[in-house]
């Protein structure tokens, strides 16, 4: 499908699509945040997309308690309780309807349902606003396999426009979900957060069975993937570990580069405005390590190696 044209649509749910400037690259990248997520990171900065439906944040701090919301919920999902505001989520339909009533931005809505064609319009605006195509288009978020059929469409009609594409995965979903798409995506941006099964079941609730067995076949078939381990202190931080991981490079030709990527501290408030429980206090994820020591593990082996930070990594 070319810019402007209609084509087959399938619909979608996204949490935000946003084009992010790369100054050192004098250009600018189009990432799209997909919701819905299954695994679960302790370190998670990102919990708005795990839920794969539309949702709303609910910011206490911000509310003053005015009621206005209350008086336009169709669900009764909102009640006065003396001097704050009950939410019972489990009522609450997504209408919106707080949200456009809520003055204090106290009420946001967290996704929303699109379709390809709409993606693929922005896209173009976007395009045509910076007044070139971005170095690439990244579907991130959330787990974006977990909507393959949506992204198929929205990779082939960047491909039919002549953009790079690239697919930011934790590798947790059945490998033909990856087959589809594989055509229409110039790198995989994978994400392995430990090659140890016990480690991994502990920080991400998940084994990473299916994790390690999708990446060995993605190397046969995907064009370039880039690995990226979140490094967590005391976690996955020792020599040893990027030794393994080192080795494990070694054995996978289209990986042609590693990501070593830093956290920033987890946002509590964001969770508890989700109504999530607040993520384990028990591991720490502290930003003091040694980086110079474990990139000099991987570039020793020629592995083209980096370091980055912030949700949206510029590196991609
Ligand atoms: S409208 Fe906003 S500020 Fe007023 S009670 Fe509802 S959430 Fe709070
Ligand atoms: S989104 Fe709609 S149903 Fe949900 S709390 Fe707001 S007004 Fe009520």
């Amino acid at each position: 499908m070319k810019m402007g044209e209609k084509m087959a649509n399938s619909l979608g749910c996204i949490l935000d699509i946003q084009s992010i400037q790369d100054k050192k690259e004098n250009n600018y990248k189009i990432y799209i945040y997909f919701k819905g997520c299954n695994i679960k990171c302790y370190w998670c900065e990102l919990p708005e997309a795990v839920n794969l439906k539309k949702e709303i944040q609910y910011i206490t701090a911000k509310c003053d308690n005015c009621e206005k919301c209350i008086y336009v919920c169709p669900q009764n999902a909102l009640l006065k309780n003396g001097n704050s505001v009950i939410f019972s989520r489990d009522l609450c339909v997504q209408c919106g309807n707080c949200v456009e009533a809520c003055d204090r931005q106290a009420r946001i809505m967290a996704g929303t349902n699109i379709s390809a064609d709409e993606i693929i319009e922005e896209i173009s605006f976007m395009q045509k606003k910076m007044g070139k195509p971005p170095s690439s288009i990244v579907l991130t978020g959330g787990e974006p396999l977990l909507q393959d059929t949506f992204i198929k469409d929205i990779l082939s009609a960047c491909k039919e426009n002549n953009l790079h594409t690239t697919v930011v995965t934790s590798g947790n979903v059945a490998f033909n979900k990856y087959i589809g798409i594989v055509p229409f995506t110039d790198v995989f941006y994978y994400s392995i957060k430990s090659l140890d099964k016990k480690k991994h079941k502990k920080i991400t609730d998940f084994s990473n069975n299916k994790v390690l067995n999708n990446i060995k076949q993605l190397n046969e078939i995907a064009n370039d993937i880039v690995l990226s381990i979140p490094l967590l202190k005391e976690v996955n931080d020792q020599k040893e570990e990027i030794e393994e991981i080192r080795d494990f490079v070694k054995g996978l030709k289209k990986i042609s580069a590693v990501e070593l990527q830093i956290f920033n501290t987890i946002p509590v408030e964001k969770y508890q405005a989700l109504g999530l429980e607040k993520p384990t206090d028990s591991l720490d994820i502290s930003m003091d390590i040694d980086f110079s020591q474990l990139v000099a593990v991987l570039e020793e082996a020629n592995i083209k190696t980096r370091v980055t930070k912030g949700i949206a990594r510029l590196s991609i």
